[in-house]
């Protein structure tokens, strides 16, 4: 297979400005033109991509260090995926231990939380 055959002619998924990238896929076609195009919303889709990777790796870092499982920073991965797809404004999981995550995007950007509950509560 040649370069050539990767040869895709796309347009981005906002404003459909057609751009020639090199692709294995559709999907992965369109998502190279909207990272190229130049339009207000794909200039904010890829700003919230770029954040996005930074706040997956703080979030992973931070939840880490808090012994959080890593199947649950994986799903909070998918949940930033879901942000960066404007599908989701806020993620917050709470652990069988008490511990609360969150995850607010806010703006072009992305608030990383974590707190253990301190509240106390007796049942009789
Ligand atoms: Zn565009």
């Amino acid at each position: 297979m040649t370069s050539e055959d990767k040869i895709r002619i796309t347009a981005c998924r906002f404003c459909g400005q057609t751009a020639m990238v090199e692709a294995d896929t559709e999907a992965e076609a369109l998502h190279e033109a909207t990272m190229r195009c130049n339009c207000d919303e794909a200039l904010r889709y890829q700003e919230i991509r770029m954040k996005a990777e930074d706040a997956g790796l703080q979030m992973s870092q931070m939840y880490k260090s808090e012994n959080v499982p890593e199947e649950i920073i994986s799903l909070m991965y998918k949940l930033i995926d879901q942000m960066v797809e404007n599908r989701l404004q806020k993620a917050q999981l709470t652990l069988p231990n008490g511990q609360k995550l969150q995850v607010t995007l806010k703006g072009t950007g992305f608030v990383v939380e974590h707190s253990q509950a301190e509240k106390k509560k007796v049942e009789v």
